[in-house]
């Protein structure tokens, strides 16, 4: 049977489950539920190559209810439980035992989700009960281990979902501690959106003769998302974004900044400019996080502004517009940004502003997915005359440079990074922390101050970019603004 001859009915699911498909209102089975849900419920471990949006969760969460609904724990007892499922951060925990509570609201089995950033004492409490299903993320779980609050013992399905990101963010000594906790006799699933060599290894050393799906990913399913990019210096973006929210009137819009500061700063900057916006990233507390996304999700906060770690894994349902406040340094994150919209057959738009300083890193997005984002001017925005001078940016790193990070090998439990807390991709860590580099010194703000070094006489922002432009040849580019007597010299 082809897969879009596939429907729920064939899939031989439980009927419970099928009436909380047909609550969900979901109709027909995505390619990867159709090619995943029978090889999970034949008992067999499973590689997939999916990422968020492809309907994965489902995929695993389905099957596996069925598996534990259809064959009672061998010993039942608080705080053991018999599925465990990893993830890399906290947003993605919740949204996933969310869905567990959904396709397994006419069972008996019972959920928990644990992350850290929380009280702890309310896990605690939870872990005396029965806790069939477990969502967590690595480093709030092996506390509990630690503390004996939990018992890995019983663990008959693991699934390390977005294991990708998990390595990505220095997890796999944790997760080879937590492996070394499970039984060996379990069935295992590892659901990774790119498969790099470190997964390789590890889906090697952990799977038994797996059997294998690979969804399209979302760099070659990108039709319904309208890409554009606006060449802008980094300095007018902040204000070109606010013209853009303003001007077309956008309703939900999720950004992307680099750093946690920067996305701090553009929060404030939109604020200020009459637009409601949040910040959500590892340095925010956990309360503030879930109340901003809530926000967001429940159309209230019209602006988002997130860090790549903070929004890994979001599904927010038909999310019309996504900003790159700035490209990421690695090209895959461009593809998992855009993904956030053009979700499940509806249409959005992902609109990156890009500095000159950014043009490698829009080339190596375009090789990625094979296509040219077309570069669009935005004839209606005219630049504020006098713009405060920003501090400079960090330096920032290579493209592909996020790759083999290794874990911290001090043996300080305390220096293993935490999700979502302080713990990003090591170049993202490094860009924060780092010292500036030499040519960017003299325009450092001193005691609060910017410099007053002279300065001499600067282009246009058209000039600058059009003759940036033209140095790279692979990028020949429509100015930003429309040749307007009012494009007003910058500085
Ligand atoms: P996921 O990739 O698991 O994060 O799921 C992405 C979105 O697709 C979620 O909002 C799901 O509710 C939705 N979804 C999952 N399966 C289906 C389906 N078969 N039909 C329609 N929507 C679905």
């Amino acid at each position: 049977m082809s897969n879009n001859q596939i429907t729920f009915a064939s899939l031989s699911l439980a009927q419970p489950l099928m009436d909380a498909i047909a609550d969900a209102g979901y109709t027909t089975p995505t390619p990867v539920q159709a090619q995943a849900i029978p090889l999970v419920l034949a008992g067999g471990d499973l590689l997939a190559g999916a990422q968020t949006g492809t309907g994965k969760t489902a995929g695993f969460t389905l099957p596996i209810l069925q598996l534990l609904t259809a064959k009672p724990a061998a010993e039942p007892r608080p705080g053991r439980p018999r599925c465990l499922i990893l993830v890399p951060t906290r947003e993605l925990a919740a949204q996933v035992e969310e869905s567990v509570q959904t396709y397994g609201k006419y069972l008996t089995l019972k959920s928990m989700v644990m992350f850290g950033g929380v009280n702890i004492n309310p896990q605690m409490k939870a872990l005396r009960g029965q806790v069939d299903i477990l969502v967590a993320t690595p480093g709030r779980l092996l506390d509990h281990v630690g503390q004996k609050t939990l018992d890995l013992s019983g663990v008959e399905i693991l699934v390390l979902d977005e294991a990708d990101r998990m390595l990505d963010m220095g997890f796999i000594r944790d997760i080879k501690k937590i492996l070394a906790l499970l039984p060996k006799q379990r069935q295992t699933l590892l659901f990774s959106a790119t498969f790099s060599d470190e997964i390789k290894t590890l889906s090697d050393g952990l799977l038994h003769n797996p059997g294998y799906v690979e969804v399209a990913r979302r760099n070659s399913t990108v039709e319904l998302i309208t890409q554009s990019v606006h060449l802008v210096p980094q300095r007018l973006k902040s204000h070109l974004l606010a013209h853009l929210i303003k001007h077309n009137d956008w309703k939900q819009v999720l950004v992307f900044t680099r750093t946690k500061h920067g996305a701090n700063r553009l929060t404030e900057k939109l604020i200020a400019d009459g637009i409601p916006a949040a910040a959500i990233h590892g340095n925010k507390s956990q309360p503030a996080r879930t109340k901003a996304l809530a926000q967001f999700k429940d159309g209230s906060l019209p602006v988002l502004v997130a860090t790549d770690i903070a929004a890994r894994g979001l599904d927010i349902d038909q999310l019309p517009h996504v900003v790159n406040f700035e490209l990421p340094n690695v090209p895959e994150d461009y593809v998992h940004r855009i993904g956030r919209t053009g979700r499940a057959g509806s249409s959005g738009a992902a609109i990156s502003l890009v500095d000159k300083e950014e043009f490698q890193f829009l080339r190596d997005i375009e090789r990625l997915i094979k296509r040219e984002i077309p570069k669009e001017s935005v004839d209606s925005f005219v630049p504020p005359t006098h713009i405060a001078e920003e501090a400079p940016r960090p330096p920032r790193q290579a493209h592909g440079q996020r790759r083999n990070n290794g874990p911290h090998t001090t043996g300080n439990r305390q220096q293993v990074p935490r999700e979502g807390q302080g713990q990003k991709p090591r170049s993202a860590q490094q860009r924060e922390q780092r010292p500036r580099n030499p040519q960017q010194r003299d325009q450092q703000p001193r005691n609060g101050q910017y410099s007053a070094k002279p300065r001499p006489p600067q282009k246009t922002v058209e000039q600058q970019h059009l003759s940036e432009a033209a140095r790279h040849q692979a990028m020949p580019q429509p100015a930003l603004f429309s040749p307007k007597p009012s494009v007003r010299r910058v500085r």
